[in-house]
């Protein structure tokens, strides 16, 4: 059950509900929110006499029942879509919104150089948000680890120089603040999406996050993910299809595309397609990002890098300057229709 308060309930205000949900025999789990309270309730039993009782209290603006277990983040709580803002020094950024916003750069920070001639060419070619990997999960424990904080100040000086907002992975709970410090969204990889102490302290987070679909993960398993962040205290949540693992063997992955409607029609969170985990191929990055365009994803996350074949990490899947050039000049006929559709589906709205 979700309480919604009146605009700028006070707290006694929200105490006294909070103490009536308790006399009726439920649980507070969690209160979000700074202009509007919303307070998340948990508990069995006469559902409809809580909420009569509650929908009666004039600082309660609404008490509704959410059948969903993933609460916070469904389609029943909220039915118009989250917009996450992000400040970057080329000025306001939007995802989920009126943009679809490109998201490129390197799997992993390699060097100085590397990182800026990757960031100023993904700028050129509009991307909006530069992506770079200073903490790997790595299947081996002998590959390439990243240069973690040394990596940071390089996307940080990236940012600097060409406006892009950072995204980069926290892989542990003790390093979200460190990371923090340095990048706009903190990506959080497909092999820690059940990492539960880590999706804790998202919550506490002041940064957006970027959720990656496990390997093995149900689109439910990946929403109830999310929910431990929203309800933990950070609503800025995006999610992201980066395939899944199936029998299938000639891609490296199988993507799910159709996760990417049905996650619309589930929540309320804005949704971001991975093409280049989801293939492992550079030659099928471009195809896939167009059907992501057509689909109806807010963005797209994919691997860039000046010189694939010399790449650390994931260079097959990598395109060259040359091919992201060439992929975003051919996307450019998707990407209006999927603005019209955007405009339409607002004015539908
Ligand atoms: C990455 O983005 O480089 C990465 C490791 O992705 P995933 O967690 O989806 O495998
Ligand atoms: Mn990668």
């Amino acid at each position: 059950m979700i309480i919604s308060m009146k605009l700028h309930a006070n707290k006694a205000e929200i105490e006294e509900v909070c103490e009536r949900v308790r006399e009726l025999g439920y649980k507070i789990h969690a209160i979000e929110g700074e202009e509007r309270c919303v307070i998340g309730v948990v508990g069995v039993g006469d559902v409809t006499n809580c909420l009569e009782s509650l929908e009666a209290m004039p600082q309660v603006e609404k008490a509704v029942r959410i059948s969903a277990p993933y609460k916070f983040v469904s389609r029943e709580f909220r039915e118009t879509k989250t917009v996450i803002r992000i400040d970057t020094p080329r000025g306001p950024l939007e995802i989920g919104g009126d943009e679809f916003v490109m998201m490129a750069g390197p799997c992993s920070v390699e060097s100085e150089k590397q990182i800026l001639d990757t960031a100023e060419a993904v700028a050129k070619g509009g991307a909006r948000v530069l992506r770079g990997g200073a903490y790997k999960p790595r299947t081996s424990p002998y590959d390439f680890q990243g240069m973690e904080e040394e990596g940071l100040k390089l996307l940080a000086k990236a940012r600097e120089l060409t406006g892009l907002a950072i995204i980069t992975e926290v892989m542990s709970d003790r390093d979200v603040e460190l990371v923090g410090d340095y990048a706009d969204i903190l990506q959080i990889g497909a092999r820690n999406m059940q990492n539960f102490a880590l999706l804790k302290t998202l919550g506490k987070s002041k940064r957006p996050i970027l959720l990656k679909r496990g390997l093995s993960s149900t689109i439910k398993e990946l929403l109830m993910s999310a929910e431990y962040i929203v309800a933990h205290g950070n609503p800025n949540v995006m999610l992201c299809e980066r395939g899944i693992r199936t029998f299938e063997t000639v891609t490296r992955n199988t993507c799910d595309i159709v996760a990417i409607p049905v996650l619309h029609e589930m929540t309320h969170l804005p949704v971001i397609l991975d093409p280049s985990h989801a293939t492992g191929k550079r030659s099928l990055v471009p195809a896939l990002t167009r059907a992501g365009v057509a689909i109806g994803a807010d963005g797209v996350i994919l691997e860039v890098h000046p010189c694939p074949n010399k790449a650390v990490s994931d260079g097959a899947q990598s395109l060259d300057i040359a091919q992201y050039n060439a992929m975003m000049k051919d996307l450019q006929p998707y990407l209006q229709l999927w603005k019209a559709s955007r405009v339409e589906n607002a004015v539908m709205a």
